[in-house]
C-alpha cells in the first residue's frame, strides 16, 4: 500500500500541467503523488469513485470577501468551499491596516481553506459598504507597507477600489498611493472599477505588468468596451503589456453584452473569479462553478474554464507550483465536478438572461487531501435584504440548487 487515497475512474482536466483523459489521482498526506492511467485500487488506504465525474485541481478564486462578522460583505469560505470546489480563496481588501491582525487571527487561522489576501490601501478595509477613499488620512502608504512586511506569508498585494462613491471626490489620488504601496513592496495591485469618474483611462494608466483589472466585463460607465462593441484601445495595450484581466461577478460588475463583446473579438479574460460576498451570494452570481457555467454559454469549454480559475490565478499569485495544479508534489486540494446537460436559464447583475445547455455541478472538493464535510451556511448578515431580482430567481426556480434538483442544505 503506497497511497493514503485514490480518487478513481474520474476524467481529469488540469490545463496547466497538461494532465487531460482518464486517470487516477493519487494522494499521500496532503500531496498529490501520482496521477495516472489505472493506479490498482489495492495501491491505497482510501479509495474514491470518481466514475463520471471530472476531476480538477482545487478552484482558486482570485476576488473574494471572507472577513465574516465584521465588513460589511463577509462570507463565511468554509461551507461555500465544499461545495463549490474553491479550495483557495484570494480576499482583495476586506482587511486593511487597522484591521488585518483581526482577519489573520479569526478568519485565515480557523479556516479549513486557504486563504490570502491583497491588503486594502485604506487602513479601515471594508468594514462600511464604501467610502473607503473618501477620506484620504485613511491611505496612509507607511502603514499599508508597514503591515504588508510584517504579514508576507499571507499579504501576496494591494488592493485599491477605484469608483464615484470609494472615493466620493478623492479621485485617482488614493490610486497613485495604492500604486506606491505596491511598488514599495514589490507586490501586484488590483484595481477595482466601476462606475466613474474617475475615467476608465486615467486608471489604466497607473497599471503595471502583474497588476490585476478586476471586473474587467462590468457593465458600468468604465467599462472596458466602446459604444461601437470594441475594446477600448488603452485596455488593449494595458493587457498586452501583462495586465491580468479578472471577471470578478459580484453584485454589480458582470455584464453578458460587455463579455460577448470582448470575447467576440477574441479576448479571453485571464481569470475568471467570483467576488462573492454578502450582496453577491444569493444571486445571480451564487458561486464560482455558477459563474464559470455563464463563461460555457458565452463558448468557452470546460479546460478553458477550469484554466481561468485554477492555473491562471494560481500564477497570477506566484502560487503555480503550490495550488491550482495537480502535479506530482503539489498540494492535494481538488475538486470534483459534474457537468448537468439540460437548458439552465443563467443570469448577468443586469438580470439580462442567457441559456446554457451545461451547468457546472460542485459533487466532492478536498483540501489537503482531506473530504470537505458539506455545512450549512450562516443565517445572512442583518443588513441584507434579497433583491427583486433574487426574490425572482428563488420565486421562479433559478438558483443552481433548484435547476439541479438538489436540497441537501
Ligand atoms: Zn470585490
Amino acid at each position: 500500500m503506497h497511497f493514503d487515497l485514490l480518487l478513481k475512474g474520474g476524467e481529469v482536466v488540469d490545463p496547466g500541467s497538461g494532465y487531460s483523459g482518464r486517470l487516477d489521482v493519487a494522494i499521500t498526506r496532503n500531496r498529490i503523488a501520482a496521477v495516472e492511467a489505472n493506479i490498482p485500487a489495492e495501491a491505497a488506504r482510501r479509495v474514491i469513485d470518481a466514475t463520471g465525474q471530472y476531476v480538477t485541481p482545487g478552484l482558486v478564486d482570485l476576488h473574494t470577501h471572507v472577513y465574516h462578522s465584521v465588513t460589511t460583505w463577509g462570507i463565511l469560505a468554509d461551507p461555500v468551499a465544499a461545495r463549490s470546489g474553491v479550495t483557495t480563496w484570494l480576499d482583495v481588501g476586506s482587511a486593511g491596516a487597522y484591521n488585518w491582525l483581526g482577519f489573520r487571527e479569526f478568519i485565515v487561522k480557523p479556516a479549513d481553506v486557504r486563504i490570502y489576501a491583497l491588503l486594502n490601501i485604506s487602513s479601515i478595509g471594508l468594514t462600511a459598504p464604501t467610502w473607503e477613499l473618501a477620506n484620504l488620512n485613511y491611505c496612509d502608504v507607511d502603514l499599508c507597507c508597514k503591515l504588508t512586511d510584517l504579514h508576507r506569508d499571507l499579504v501576496l498585494g494591494i488592493k485599491v477600489r477605484i469608483d464615484k462613491n470609494t472615493t466620493s471626490g478623492t479621485g485617482v489620488e488614493p490610486l497613485r498611493r495604492a500604486r506606491e504601496a505596491a511598488e514599495r513592496c514589490e507586490l501586484p495591485m488590483m484595481v477595482h472599477i466601476g462606475i466613474g469618474p474617475p475615467e476608465i483611462n486615467e486608471v489604466l494608466a497607473f497599471l503595471r505588468p502583474g497588476d490585476i483589472l478586476t471586473h474587467c466585463c462590468t457593465g458600468h460607465s468604465m467599462r472596458l468596451i466602446d459604444e461601437t462593441g470594441n475594446l477600448l484601445e488603452t485596455a488593449r495595450r494595458a493587457w498586452d503589456m501583462g495586465v491580468i484581466m479578472d471577471i470578478g461577478h459580484g453584485a454589480g460588475s458582470f455584464s453578458f453584452l460587455s463579455a460577448e463583446a470582448m470575447l467576440g473579438a477574441g479576448h479571453v479574460p485571464d481569470v475568471i473569479s467570483s467576488d462573492i460576498h454578502q450582496f453577491s451570494i444569493h444571486g445571480p452570481l451564487f458561486d464560482l462553478p455558477t459563474c464559470m457555467s455563464k463563461f460555457l454559454a458565452l463558448g468557452m469549454t470546460f479546460p478553458q474554464v477550469v484554466e481561468a480559475a485554477t492555473t491562471r490565478p494560481a500564477a497570477a499569485l506566484g502560487l503555480q507550483h503550490e495550488i491550482g495544479t495537480l502535479k506530482p508534489g503539489a498540494l492535494a486540494d481538488v475538486a470534483l465536478f459534474r457537468i448537468e446537460q439540460g437548458d439552465f436559464p443563467l443570469y448577468d447583475v443586469h438580470m439580462n438572461q442567457r441559456n446554457s445547455k451545461q451547468l457546472i455541478h460542485n459533487t466532492l472538493t478536498l483540501v489537503n487531501g482531506r473530504p470537505m464535510a458539506r455545512l450549512a451556511d450562516p443565517p445572512p448578515a442583518p443588513w441584507i435584504e434579497l433583491t427583486a431580482a433574487q426574490q425572482a430567481l428563488l420565486a421562479n426556480g433559478h438558483t443552481p440548487a433548484a435547476l439541479l434538483g438538489i436540497y441537501d442544505f
